[in-house]
């Protein structure tokens, strides 16, 4: 490596065995008209397991909150997104570019079957062909001050839903399953789906999850138990919603009334997401132990710190523990300027002096310290807010 080395190898010109191979950016431009804050893309594994209605109750639900909201609809074979909004009328454009049909109540969506004659044409068209309808969708439609666009993508984990996922800067993927799918395998090729794209997985939704029969109160799991908590635990992924098969859902979705559906099961994910707007500058320590996410506070090794701006970290530096007495890291980090503090576990003494000086405090994280302040930025990385109370940890984690 050269002396002068400064860790930028695109800014570089030196041949060196340490250069990082660049990814090729296939990112597509949005048309100049538009403004699209965030990107979430909904995925499954396959077809009928209610990607397009969690899609449909995700937008629905950010849009009652007052967030200007759109649905790119990229499964193009199967579009099923106007009609669950009852959208008779077509896309029209002009020579500026294409504009999306409002429904209702204000979301703006842009889907095949409203620029199709009929709705009921069958698209029989390639993979490219359908990826490069999907990006035009992202290129030529004037998307106006869109606070959070999702993408309903095609089902499974194959060329389309890639060709998306590289065409379209997608802030983070929300995986649908229901429980008689081969979910493992399923939340496994999403999972590395998105670590090639480096795109957080924000979590998992469970649909068709039960059924709370309205006879006798009582709730039937008529696909057998789930298993997604222990998926989602291998996975270091959420479970952030379940959905229990209701008739008043597929009647909203054919009635074209999914915008009056009251069910507030993405109520959680709507909170998540109304968090992620962007932040200014902020300065994120995480407890390490070299590059990991340490499990005790007071005890790690290192502090990675973290300098963003607008959702990207710019400079990153890690520096020792100075040293574990009661009280004086969150001061220490205090004096630093730090506004965030990531760890796996923390004592509640450290929790209140760094609420007292409000920094704020995510404890439950794990793995990559990097990873972990990119998902924090995202808006994915939540606390779970529990304080370390065990024994042996008492020391360690109290500071
Ligand atoms: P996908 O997008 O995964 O292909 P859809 O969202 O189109 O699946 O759902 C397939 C069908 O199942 C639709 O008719 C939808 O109304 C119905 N459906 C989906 N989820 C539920 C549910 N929780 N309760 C009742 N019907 C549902």
């Amino acid at each position: 490596m050269s002396e002068n080395c400064n860790q930028n190898c695109s800014s570089c010109s030196e041949e060196c065995a340490d250069r990082k191979e660049q990814k090729t950016d296939f990112t597509e431009k949005l048309h100049e008209l538009s403004s699209v804050k965030k990107v979430i893309g909904v995925i499954s594994g396959k077809g009928g397991v209610g990607k397009s209605l969690v899609t449909s109750m995700l937008a629905a639900t950010m849009n009652r909150k007052g967030h200007h909201t759109a649905i790119l609809d990229a499964d193009v074979t199967g579009p099923s997104i106007p009609k669950a909004f009852g959208i008779k009328e077509k896309a029209h454009g002009s020579t500026l570019g294409l504009f999306p049909v409002k429904t209702k109540t204000g979301i703006e969506i842009m889907s095949l079957n409203l620029l199709l004659k009929n709705d009921t044409d069958p698209v029989v068209w390639r993979g490219p062909i359908i990826a490069s309808t999907v990006k035009q969708f992202w290129t030529d439609v004037i998307w106006k001050d869109i606070d959070f666009m999702f993408i309903d993508l095609p089902p499974g984990t194959g060329d389309v839903p890639l060709t998306v996922f590289q065409s379209i800067a997608v802030d983070g993927i929300i995986v649908v399953t229901s429980p008689q799918e081969l979910v493992s395998m399923i939340v496994s090729k999403a999972v590395r789906m998105a670590e090639m794209m480096n795109i957080p997985i924000i979590g998992l939704v469970e649909n068709m999850s039960y059924f709370n029969c309205p006879d006798n109160g009582k709730k039937y799991m008529i696909f057998g138990e789930s298993h997604i908590e222990e998926i989602a635990e291998q996975h270091q992924l959420k479970v952030l919603a379940k959905i229990p098969i209701d008739p008043a859902i597929s009647a909203a979705v054919d009635q074209g009334t999914i915008e009056d559906y009251t069910g507030d099961y993405l109520e959680p994910i709507a909170k998540l997401l109304a968090h992620t707007e962007e932040k200014e500058m902020i300065r994120i320590a995480v407890a390490s132990e070299n590059e990991m996410v340490t499990e005790h506070f007071g005890h790690c090794i290192n502090f990675n710190i973290f300098d963003s701006e607008n959702q990207q970290i710019l400079h990153s530096e890690s520096i020792p523990n100075p040293g574990h007495k009661p009280g004086f890291l969150p001061n220490f980090l205090y004096e630093m300027g730090v506004n965030v503090i990531i760890s796996g576990g923390m004592g509640g003494g450290a929790i209140d002096i760094f609420n007292e000086k409000d920094i704020e405090v995510i404890v439950g994280a794990n793995g990559n310290a990097k990873k972990a302040a990119e998902d924090y930025l995202a808006g994915f990385l939540q606390s779970t807010g529990s304080v370390c109370h065990e024994h042996q940890h008492h020391d360690e984690c109290t500071s």
